[in-house]
């Protein structure tokens, strides 16, 4: 197949599509199926998550060199300096290097204890994702980009701390910034507020996740410091046997939620697919993008 560069997606919108490495065969076709079907996207760049759920780095190395040399997307690996000395996380960023990665997603990661656990830096390692970015900058121009937290890190003291460690990374050379998953665009307006009195300036994209179940995303959200609105147990109401309906509903507020924001100059987008392609779908048509067509050669 060829695609036909002509046809645009998103206008001026950028997209990018987060994935995490599969853990057994069957996750492993769904993951290829679900990238081949989202390329239609034309995403400016998909990331692989690292090191997350007690996975190692094989996986992420595996799935970001199929990404590149296969689907020919570009690829952004996350990268994690926990429990990591920096010959360990250089040793890494060589082999990534090695298969075309010219982009990383920064981050300091979750000790192996899990959440909760306090964070203490390898003695020999990066002591956070500031110190990591630096570390990634001295080695190559590469794309960096880092988190941010509209609704603050769980472990954060204060908003003020988190704008701070933001401020650090982007001095110390990120490129942009991909936010923790929120769905209440009016307080993610008033953390941009603080981001820009800071002296921020880089990119800071919104990650939007569109929400499969409800239910399973509440216990998640709880560790990941995002807020439910009250609005979304009104729109999934009732809907609990009704798997149809609710993907409906679940396109229909993500579309929102990006069209909002849109109206507010944002024209980055990081989704969150959760290696499922329908929903996604829904969304971006629902939105009003146009995939690219796939036409035989
Ligand atoms: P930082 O940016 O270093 O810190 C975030 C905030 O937490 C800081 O602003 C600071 O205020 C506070 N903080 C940091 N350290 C401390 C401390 N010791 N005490 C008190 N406060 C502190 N995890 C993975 O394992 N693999 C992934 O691939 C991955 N991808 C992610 C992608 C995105 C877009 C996001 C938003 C998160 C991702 N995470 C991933 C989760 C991330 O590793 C955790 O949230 C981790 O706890 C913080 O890493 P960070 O780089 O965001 O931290």
């Amino acid at each position: 197949t060829k695609t036909d560069p002509d046809r645009h997606t998103s206008g001026n919108f950028k997209l990018s599509f987060e994935f995490f490495p599969p853990k057994n065969a069957d996750m492993d076709v769904q993951l290829w199926e679900t990238v081949e079907e989202l390329a239609r996207w034309n995403p400016d760049f998909v990331s692989v998550t690292y090191g997350a759920g007690g996975t190692t780095k094989a996986p992420t190395l595996v799935a970001v060199d199929r990404m590149i040399s296969v689907a020919g997307l570009s690829t952004a690996s996350h990268l994690t300096c926990v429990d990591a000395s920096k010959q360990e996380v250089h040793d890494v960023v060589e082999e990534l290097r090695g298969i075309g990665v010219k982009h990383f997603v920064a981050l300091r990661g979750d000790p192996a204890t899990g959440p909760g656990t306090a964070y203490k830096p390898h003695p020999d390692g990066y002591e956070n994702a500031a110190a990591l970015v630096r570390g990634l900058r001295e080695i190559d121009d590469f794309q960096i980009s880092v988190s941010a937290y509209p609704e603050k890190h769980p472990e954060s003291e204060s908003t003020d701390v988190d704008i701070d460690m933001l401020k650090r990374k982007a001095d110390n050379g990120a490129t942009r910034a991909l936010t923790q998953f929120f769905f209440d665009n009016t307080m993610f307006e008033r953390y941009m507020e603080r981001v820009t009195k800071a002296g921020i300036t880089i990119p800071i994209v919104p990650g939007i996740m569109p929400i499969q179940n409800l239910t399973q995303l509440k216990r998640f959200a709880g560790r990941c410091g995002t807020s439910i609105p009250a609005f979304l147990d009104e729109r999934f109401a009732g809907l609990d046997d009704n798997p149809v309906e609710r993907a409906k509903v679940a396109a229909d507020v993500a579309a929102e939620q990006i069209l909002d924001l849109q109206r507010h100059g944002i024209s980055e987008f990081h989704l969150y697919t959760m290696n499922r392609a329908p929903l996604v779908n829904a969304v971006l048509e629902n939105v009003g993008y146009r995939p690219l067509r796939q036409s035989a050669a």
